[in-house]
């Protein structure tokens, strides 16, 4: 059977085989966060990858949140990452913990004890470090290495049961402190943590390291294809040595893949909590972050993440991938969907001289010229509108065709205005535009009189809605200024990252709903900030701009 599937990649086509082969009667894969902060774009690929393969061979994907490190994680970030789970659309079949299997995974440990392949050693964090070598130089074995299994299991039993200080003694795997691998040098398995983990409270104080834990919980789950990023590519003999060693009942098979990362970003729960915890930025959701939670307030679509991940494929190596990739698939994915309206963002009032004082008249404006199906709406236009500021020029350049002195332009929706006469206030800045319209010109009357080059957009003055428009630049700028062993990834972060800007959008807006998008012409997609945004006060967050020289190959 020929197979066709476009988003063919390496581990699919493990999967594959293994399914044709009849090795698994079932895919089983899970997705296997932290809980030590939000998930981010990157994680998509791994959410994608485990969800999407099980789904394609009838198989199943749990979630599983590995809680192994009490000191790191917490009950927000286990709520946090299921709701962005649901929200980019994949629902796992089993929720799983790590620390459900605490018990198990202290029976294990007993059981390598039993057989000596484990031992407890009373060296310091330090001194393990020293004896464990350097990849040209093998390591020394530990003096507690030939401990009694007697006197082990005694060691590891009060180990349990808080007898001892943090960090006064570890449980490490007997392998091979010679081994061209460091991984298999006596790796450690548990370490002593007085510390209340988010969901076993006070009840242990040993906790597991990953490297034991991990292939464990795998296949205690039964999963069939274990996936993790290309750093513990590494890590899998020990992860193969732990589930054969344990003697456990199911074999999973780690593959490796590479990770995701974006330009002008920051992309490690680490550093992102840091932007947090220091006030960077406003919090895990704040628009700048490429974190789940933040792209979601921003604007960002699910539909426009998945397929931009996609997109980006699956290899052995990590890769940087351009920003300018996804803000493409975000314009693809609401090119069609959201309705296309006018906001000022930086006013200019403009007096229509001609037009009479008190007249109101409802213009009709299509909803999105390329999707006629969303209707028309109307729009009020009176004697007094807003321009942009940028829209008037005193002394423009060739090439300018939007207003000038003497220069006739095209309203959107609406009329042909020349502009006759600029008020300047007592510094000398334009403060208000005399213009005249032409009746004759009205838009969808079929008007060919004559032609003009510009089309500026506007809204009415006296309908309007103020509005406060918040525009984001890159996070992180990378440049030879920053590029530079001296710099952290905090001398990076841009300044000028948030422009916060008070303007006008049409009168239609004042029943907006949190999250709801749109394309104001010419600025670009917005999205109504579901934290900020009030009835008294709507706020928008620029989504992206209009125009990108992105191309997709
Ligand atoms: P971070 O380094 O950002 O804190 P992590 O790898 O420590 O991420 P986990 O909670 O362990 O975070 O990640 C869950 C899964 O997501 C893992 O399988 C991990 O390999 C994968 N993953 C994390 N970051 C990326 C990335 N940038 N690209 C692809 N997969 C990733
Ligand atoms: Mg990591």
């Amino acid at each position: 059977m020929e197979d066709k599937n476009p988003s063919s990649n390496f581990i699919r086509n493990i999967v594959l085989e293994d399914v044709k082969t009849g090795k698994h009667d079932m895919v089983i894969t899970r997705f296997p966060p932290e809980p030590n902060g939000y998930l981010h774009i990157g994680h998509v690929r791994a959410i994608q990858l485990n969800f999407e393969l099980a789904d394609e061979f009838n198989g199943k994907t749990n979630l599983r949140f590995d809680d192994t490190n009490p000191v790191k994680e917490d009950e927000e970030f286990v709520k946090a990452i299921k709701k962005d789970i649901e929200w980019l659309g994949y629902e796992w079949e089993n929720l799983f913990f790590a620390s459900d299997y605490f018990e198990e995974m202290y029976n294990r440990a007993v059981l390598l004890i039993k057989k000596g392949k484990a031992f407890v050693c009373d060296l310091t964090g330090d001194e393990i470090k020293e004896y464990r070598g350097t990849l040209t130089e093998p390591g020394k074995e530990s003096p507690y290495r030939n401990r009694t299994v007697e006197e082990n299991l005694d060691l590891f039993e009060r180990m349990r049961k808080g007898e001892f200080e943090d960090g006064i003694k570890v449980l490490r795997a007997k392998i091979d402190m010679t081994s061209p691998n460091i991984n298999l040098r006596d790796p450690i398995l548990y370490r002593i943590s007085h510390a209340t983990h988010h969901n076993t409270g006070d009840t242990w104080c040993i906790y597991p390291m990953y490297d034991f834990a991990h292939p464990i919980e795998d296949a205690i789950e039964g999963v069939t294809h274990s996936l993790c990023t290309i750093e513990f590519e590494d890590h899998r003999p020990l992860y193969d040595w732990v589930v054969r060693e344990c003697e456990m009942e199911k074999q999973p098979r780690q593959i490796e893949f590479g990770e995701l990362n974006l330009t002008n970003t920051i992309m490690s729960k680490r550093k992102l909590k840091k932007l947090v915890d220091e006030k960077y930025v406003d919090n895990w959701d704040d628009p700048r972050l490429p974190t789940i939670s933040g792209l979601r307030r921003r604007g960002v679509t699910p539909e426009a993440i998945r397929s931009f991940i996609r997109e980006t494929g699956i290899s052995k190596t990590n890769s940087v991938v351009d920003v300018q990739m996804l803000e493409h698939f975000v314009r693809e994915d609401l090119k069609l969907k959201v309705p296309r309206t006018m906001a000022v963002l930086k006013p200019l009032k403009v007096v229509i001289t001609n037009y009479p004082e008190d007249q109101v008249e409802m213009l009709e404006a299509e909803n999105n010229s390329e999707n006629p199906e969303m209707g028309n709406r109307k729009i009020p236009f009176s004697r007094e509108i807003y321009i942009e500021q940028e829209d008037f020029m005193e002394d423009p350049p060739k090439k300018y065709h939007r207003l000038y002195i003497g220069n006739e332009v095209r309203l959107k929706h609406a009329y042909f205005i020349t502009c006759n006469d600029a008020i300047k206030d007592d510094q000398g800045k334009v403060v208000e535009l005399h213009c005249t319209y032409d009746p004759e010109t009205k838009s969808g009357t079929g008007f060919t009189g004559r032609k003009v080059k510009g089309t500026i957009h506007w809204v009415d003055a006296k309908h309007a809605i103020p509005a406060e428009f918040r525009l984001y630049d890159a996070l992180i700028i990378e440049d030879e200024t920053t590029n530079n062993a001296e710099k952290t990834f905090l001398d990076k972060v841009n300044p000028h990252s948030l422009e916060k800007i008070q303007g006008f959008v049409e009168p239609n807006m004042k029943d907006v709903k949190p999250q709801e998008k749109f394309q104001f012409f010419r600025h670009g997609y917005f999205n109504v900030d579901p934290k900020c945004s009030t009835k008294d006060k709507l706020v928008y967050n620029r989504i992206v701009s209009l125009k990108s020289s992105f191309k997709i190959e």
